[in-house]
């Protein structure tokens, strides 16, 4: 798997602060703000168990359905865009609302139709979820998204031919680095940038709390919010010092809440006192990274940054 071979073939940087990568008008870092808009798709939904729980389907309608318009508002006020990886289950249960992130100026991308598991389906189960989804994003919101996260899980070996085909030309799905990265397969002329995200950065970790099921499993008291901010505001640190990429998984029906929402405020004004932070969609950093450094170059370590 094109993935794994990059991460164990791989030379071993020389210092890691050496290989920061260059981005647009000599800016130092970069910050992809990304946003899960699941509402209730996922295992539930999957299984089928979610119609016969109603107080589990409202905890995930409240993200597109109420937390989604205070987030927009909030990037608004802000001038910051983000990406939305939504299932497009959502899409077509919440057009309107889906609507108002395009003319927000931010983008949408592909989160599976009800939140698949892309390893436990087969090539051909893989491009059924991916057909359906790019019709129900043509029919409601008139595009066809570039950009595509994993919904809960990984990678099958056929996906990224899949996704491939079905002309996604960036993932934000994986961990292995700081940095984008281009991933190669056999047959496929294009690399598919590879946008990885992290744990820390996902406000499951500290924020989401759901009795009955117990969800997430081991999770049964919320962080401190104050700790919370702290983290993240380290977080965006260390990169911005090293002059990385960071992106983010949060999700609005975990932190588009009224408690909530001043965490992201303060993390995003914190971002903006800095000097040289690009603020960029994901379809942006993903161009901005093949432009830059696939012409011409054999792997996926561009050869300017290989000491
Ligand atoms: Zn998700």
């Amino acid at each position: 798997m094109p993935i794994i071979e990059r991460h164990v073939r791989g030379a071993m940087p020389a210092r890691a602060h050496a290989e920061a990568p260059r981005w647009p008008h000599g800016q130092r870092s970069c910050v992809a703000l990304a946003f899960d808009l699941d509402g209730p798709t996922g295992d539930a939904m999957l299984d089928g168990s979610i119609w016969r729980n109603p107080a589990y389907f409202t905890l995930g309608s409240y993200g597109p359905w109420r937390a989604l318009r205070r987030l927009l508002d909030m990037l608004c006020e802000r001038s910051v865009p983000a990406t939305f990886f939504v299932p497009a289950w959502v899409v077509e249960h919440w057009p309107r609302q889906c609507a108002a992130i395009i003319e927000g100026g931010h983008e949408i991308a592909y989160h599976g139709y009800r939140h698949e598991a892309f390893w436990t389906l087969d090539r051909d189960g893989q491009r059924a979820v991916m057909e359906r989804s790019a019709q129900v994003f043509e029919r409601h919101l008139g595009m066809r998204p570039v950009g595509f996260r994993t919904p809960s899980g990984d990678w099958g070996p056929d996906t990224l031919r899949v996704l491939a085909e079905a002309g996604v030309r960036y993932s934000s799905s994986m961990r292995g680095d700081d940095r984008p990265y281009l991933v190669h397969a056999e047959g496929i002329a294009e690399p598919m940038v590879e946008i990885p995200g992290r744990w820390e950065l996902d406000d499951y970790a500290s924020l989401a709390y759901h009795r009955n099921p117990d969800f997430p499993a081991s999770l049964d008291r919320i962080a401190s919010y104050d700790t919370t901010l702290d983290n993240w505001r380290r977080e965006f640190d260390g990169s911005h010092r090293d002059g990385l990429c960071l992106t983010t998984l949060f999700h609005p029906k975990v932190s588009g809440k009224p408690g909530r929402i001043p965490l992201l405020e303060r993390l995003i004004d914190h971002m903006r006192e800095q000097d040289g932070v690009w603020f960029a969609a994901c379809r942006d950093v993903a161009q901005w990274w093949r432009d830059t450094y696939a012409a011409g170059a054999s792997e996926d370590v561009p050869q300017d940054l290989r000491r």
